[in-house]
């Protein structure tokens, strides 16, 4: 095993079909480079010191060869992942949002799930109350569901490398 010191940052992966797989740890990254099982697509800054060897901080690397990965289609229900879907905008009125909100109560049976919680600012979360949207003859700004695409199946919440850019189908920032 490379003895690999710098450890910081992370690279994106590709399948041999150069779709995007996953984000490995730089290390991962180029472990995977020098053993032969993936080719470097796209250098990051630095360069990587190993005790026999140099290499480009990889920032994409492609497998050479295809993996079947069973894709984990569900995207995770959190709070951070909740403000990124909405843009960290209150789906009532489109400021600023700091609450999570259930669409339908739960009080009333409303589920927590993509398609019951919105992001919300305080002022329009505590207006609401026990309400449900109807009631209050208020609008969404977006049907809520699920987050959907690569990017999202790839990165989850996290914030990309701009250099990933090419390989992934970023979801327009709202
Ligand atoms: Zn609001």
């Amino acid at each position: 095993m490379p003895d690999i010191r710098l450890t910081v940052g992370s690279t994106l992966v590709l399948n041999a079909t150069y779709e995007p797989l996953c984000v490995v740890s730089v290390r991962r990254a180029a472990i995977l480079v020098l053993s032969a099982k993936a080719v470097c697509v796209s250098d990051g800054d630095g360069t990587l010191h190993s005790v026999r060897t140099e290499l480009p901080v990889p920032s994409v690397v492609r497998l050479t060869r295809y993996v079947r990965v069973p894709y984990r289609t569900h995207v995770g229900l959190s709070r951070r992942a909740i403000f990124a879907r909405d843009g960290g905008r209150c789906a009532y009125c489109r400021g600023a949002a700091e609450t999570i909100d259930h669409v339908l109560p739960r009080s009333r049976g409303g589920a927590h799930a993509w398609d019951n919680v919105v992001a919300a600012c305080a002022r329009c979360n505590h207006t609401k109350g026990d309400r449900t949207p109807n009631e209050l003859g208020w609008r969404l700004h977006a049907a809520p569901a699920a987050p959907k695409g690569t990017a999202w199946r790839v990165l989850g919440h996290r914030t990309p490398d701009p250099r990933w850019s090419d390989w992934l189908n970023l979801p327009e920032v709202a």
